[in-house]
């Protein structure tokens, strides 16, 4: 795929996100190493970013402040726990979410999930995970 550098508003203040190494804002950690990142052009004073994919550079979602950032971890980890609850292939937990959230394919994305959807994720993870597991019978 062809490298190409695209143009991202940050959601919060409206300000430019631009393509940076990730090291800017974690560090020159090993484990960051070749990463990079959509980061907002008021970057510290406003803190939003996002990751991009490693060989297209497209970013993963939107632009996401630390509160959203932590939301979107926590929906994750439900989604992983729920998973191995579940004994699910990842094709299916995703088409089981895109039910439970009535999102298409394409919207059906952690990254690019509300605070609200990410708690929607959560609570219905815990609810799943309360009943016998309908789906390996
Ligand atoms: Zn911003």
């Amino acid at each position: 795929m062809k490298k190409m550098k695209i143009q991202i508003e940050c959601p919060y203040c409206k300000a430019k996100a631009i393509l940076r190494p990730a090291s800017v804002v974690y560090g020159s950690t090993l484990k960051e190493k070749g990463r990079h990142l959509y980061l907002c052009t008021n970057w510290p004073a406003c803190d939003a970013y996002v990751s991009a994919h490693k060989s297209s550079l497209l970013p993963m979602g939107t632009l996401a402040n630390g509160d959203l950032r932590h939301k979107r971890i926590m929906a994750h980890r439900a989604l992983s726990a729920f998973q191995r609850h579940g004994h699910m292939e990842t094709w299916a937990v995703y088409l089981w979410l895109q039910m439970q959230l009535g999102l298409s394919r394409e919207e059906a994305h952690i990254g690019r999930f509300s605070a609200e959807q990410c708690e929607q994720v959560i609570a219905a993870c815990r609810q799943a995970m309360k009943l016998p597991r309908l789906l390996s019978a």
